[in-house]
């Protein structure tokens, strides 16, 4: 009998790591990578209960010293927001992608805006868009939600915890707002990492897309 290399599928498995360091803040373009999840979510538009949906995507950086970089787990939805800055546009972040690329006509159905992320995705159609970080702390979070609710276990919390109560968990959270936030590190950038100031545990940085420029950029 020959001596088998074990290889486990199981608890012991490790998983290769997810997470690069995400590019620094700033302008870039890129084209949508991979299409993780596409899913419908009901919400209220001026007293009417509607449909929307919400899409998992992750992009890839086209040039530039990121070129190839990518930017994972931003969460785009096709809900409707008026515009900071007492402009009366209404639009969706939806819909900033697809004027970012210049796509046309700009879909008016779910299944439009769905059938054009998977257009775009399909023709490596590339958009641009304004990079932020954002340091989060879940213990931080966890802890605050559990204190809200008055319940000792996380599960209990989340299946309990109303929205305002959601909402404060969620500013105990937060931790750094945007990558000055972060520490920086000896090559005129920032560190990717710090440890939360008031539990200690881990913060990364997470990368969030908080605006396309709509073409021509
Ligand atoms: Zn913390």
């Amino acid at each position: 009998m020959t001596d088998e290399i074990k290889v486990s599928w199981g608890d012991d498995w490790e998983e290769a790591p997810m997470f690069l360091p995400p590019p620094p803040a700033g302008d870039y373009r890129a084209f949508i990578h991979e299409i993780r999840e596409v899913k419908p979510f009901r919400t209220v538009v001026d007293g009417a209960e509607l449909t929307r949906i919400n899409a998992v995507l992750d992009f890839k950086i086209l040039g530039g010293p990121h070129d190839g970089e990518t930017v994972n787990f931003q969460r785009i939805s096709n809900m409707e927001f008026q515009r900071r800055g007492g402009s009366k546009v209404i639009s969706s972040k939806m819909s900033d992608l697809l004027n970012s690329s210049g796509f046309q006509p700009q879909p008016y159905t779910n299944d439009g805006y769905e059938a054009a992320l998977n257009r775009m995705k399909e023709d490596k159609r590339p958009c641009a868009f304004t990079l932020e970080w954002e340091g989060f702390c879940s213990t931080c979070y966890g802890e605050a939600l559990k204190t809200a609710t008055s319940c000792v276990d996380l599960a209990a919390a989340k299946s309990v915890a109303n929205k305002d109560q959601f909402k404060l968990a969620s500013n105990a959270g937060m931790k750094a707002k945007n990558y000055r936030g972060f520490p920086e590190d000896n090559n005129g950038g920032r560190l990717d990492f710090y440890l939360c100031p008031a539990c200690n545990g881990e913060i990364r940085a997470r990368a969030r897309i908080v605006q396309f420029r709509k073409a021509p950029w």
